[in-house]
């Protein structure tokens, strides 16, 4: 299977741009997540094209209440104004169970009802060391049933040895990309045992549904971008475009994020963070004394980066 066989539809019909910016609400903006907001912002800019705002605010626990309103005026501060009211994924529940529905009756969900605790037994059982977290892949013990064992969470039963899910991608700063999902993540879960959606399926059925046509994100988040595809794929979705911005890393070489303390963007100081952000995305953008004027001048600079030889129409 590939991310993108002849004939599929790329960019949505080539129709308008449309791009997005989709933190999670778990922290104030700072100086990493200005950079994936700037970069979607200015793709969206330079290909004429609409740019909207989702809150991922499905993972409740880590999302700080009211943290949604600082953001935006972050984002004003900056200039980077959304063309649409935001989608906020706690409210879309059931867009996620339809989708999950259809992947269930074409017996591509299974309810798994193993604990951490089941799943390293297994492992160790099979003589496989197994990171902790999300690095686990799943060995399957569900995939033919819970054998009296409560169902807790929804996997998606990824290929198998025989026919494993290979997805071949393009990534517009990275290239040419590709991983057999089967082997590399294993039947990846779409509904946690403690309720929440899988980002995996609401980021598939919430870009879809906002007719994203590029999406441009951090490339820590570029991993997950396989998976995406073949949801995607098994939900007849388009696939949009991918680009993946550089990561803006602290003075250990760690990626800036809220939980390693982060400082929150200055909303008195905009201009000089998005000069910062220019810089982390190998930006050269003809200085000014005003985010007004200097806005711009940066979406002339990333139409000259990223825009030749482009599809799109410029
Ligand atoms: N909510 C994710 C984050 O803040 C981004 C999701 C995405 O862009 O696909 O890391």
């Amino acid at each position: 299977m590939t991310g993108r066989p002849a004939g599929a539809k790329v960019g949505r019909d080539i129709g308008r741009y449309v791009g997005r910016f989709a933190p999670s609400p778990s922290g104030p903006l700072h100086a990493g997540s200005l950079v994936a907001a700037l970069a979607s912002w200015l793709d969206a800019r330079a290909h004429q094209g609409r740019w909207l705002l989702r809150f991922d605010d499905i993972d409740g626990p880590r999302s700080v209440p009211g943290i949604e309103r600082l953001i935006l005026q972050q984002l004003a501060a900056a200039g980077l104004e959304p063309d649409a009211p935001p989608l906020w994924q706690s409210q879309r529940g059931p867009h996620y169970a339809q989708a999950l529905a259809v992947l269930r009756e074409r017996r591509l969900a299974y309810p798994c009802g193993c604990t951490h605790r089941d799943i390293d037994d297994r492992l160790a059982a099979l003589g496989i060391a197994a990171p902790r977290g999300a690095g686990r892949i799943y060995p399957g013990i569900c995939r033919r049933g819970l054998t009296g064992k409560p169902a807790r969470a929804w996997r998606l039963a990824c290929g198998s040895e025989d026919a494993p899910v290979f997805i071949d991608w393009h990534d517009r700063r990275l290239g040419a990309q590709h991983q057999d999902v089967t082997h590399a993540v294993g039947d990846f879960v779409l509904q946690r045992a403690d309720g929440p959606w899988a980002y995996q399926l609401a980021v598939v059925v919430d870009d879809a549904e906002q007719g994203v046509t590029d999406v441009v994100r951090g490339e820590d988040l570029a991993d997950n971008t396989a998976r995406q595809i073949h949801l995607q794929q098994l939900l007849g979705l388009a696939t949009p475009r991918y680009l993946h911005t550089p990561l803006v890393r602290d003075e250990r070489g760690e990626k800036l994020s809220k939980s390693n303390g982060a400082a929150p963007l200055d909303l008195r100081e905009p201009l000089a963070a998005l000069r910062a952000a220019a810089v982390a995305l190998n930006l050269t953008v003809p200085d000014s004394n005003s985010v007004t004027d200097w806005l711009p001048n940066a979406v002339g600079a990333w139409r000259q980066r990223w825009l030749q030889g482009s599809e799109w129409p410029v």
